[in-house]
């Protein structure tokens, strides 16, 4: 089973992943964390933000697993890929063309990988448009960026920087869905789920509920009813 969670930064993408995985005994992919290990490497390294092949090069040497994301074969620190710098730098890099294709082709080892373990819940931006097209289930998670904004401020303990918060959302909203590679919408069969006014466990009952409707489908399709 794939499960394909999309949608906008502070939409809940990332806690709904991860819960529904854990409840459902599935792997978590976070699909962002490879554009992000990309952005710090080529923070660190001095790599120009808009350097196709180079930032190409980065991303081939780039794994995704239920563990992190690995770089060269080290395991990039969580702290190290959440900060505001590299979160911008993730934003540019992903407008990458070529780099996309890379970083596409990780992601999909990485779910075949987490397939034949058992299913995985991947999130991102382009999962249920470009890298998994054939998943089960399609979510769209939204939110006003207000919200989203507030969500991002509580969860990283800058409480106090709402309005930078906001703003810098709404600039990575703008070049996520605007890019010409991939840019971020939901999928023609995506499931949309407007998070504004619902609880972490509101929308993570939401998601369960939707995996065992599809279940339930597939286990009526059987030979003989073909
Ligand atoms: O989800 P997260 O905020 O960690 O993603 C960081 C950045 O990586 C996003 O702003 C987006 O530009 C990019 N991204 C993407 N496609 C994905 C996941 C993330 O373009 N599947």
């Amino acid at each position: 089973m794939l499960i394909a969670i999309d949608g906008p930064a502070g939409s809940g993408k990332s806690s709904v992943a991860r819960a529904v995985a854990r409840r459902l005994g599935l792997v978590n992919l976070n699909t962002g964390a490879t554009y992000r290990a990309v952005a710090l490497v080529a923070l660190r390294e001095g790599v120009d933000l808009k350097d196709g092949p180079t930032l190409a090069v980065v991303g081939g040497r780039v794994e995704l697993t239920a563990n992190g994301v690995f770089y060269d074969g080290e395991l990039l620190p969580e702290d190290a890929l959440r900060t505001p710098e590299v979160s911008a730098a993730a934003s540019k890099v992903s407008a990458q063309a070529g780099l996309r294709k890379i970083l596409t082709g990780r992601q999909r080892m990485a779910a075949r990988t987490a397939e034949n373990l058992g299913g995985a819940v991947v999130e991102g931006r382009d999962i249920g448009t470009v890298v998994l097209p054939e998943a089960e289930l399609k979510i769209f998670l939204s939110a006003s960026p207000e919200e989203r904004a507030r969500r991002r401020a509580l969860q990283t303990g800058r409480e106090g920087e709402l309005e930078r918060i906001r703003k810098a959302i709404q600039t990575r909203d703008r070049r996520d869905s605007e890019r010409e590679a991939s840019p971020l919408k939901p999928a023609a069969d995506a499931v949309v789920l407007d998070t504004t006014s619902l609880s972490l466990e509101g929308v993570v009952g939401r998601v369960v509920e939707l995996v065992s409707q599809v279940q339930q489908a597939a286990s009526r399709i059987t030979p003989e009813s073909i």
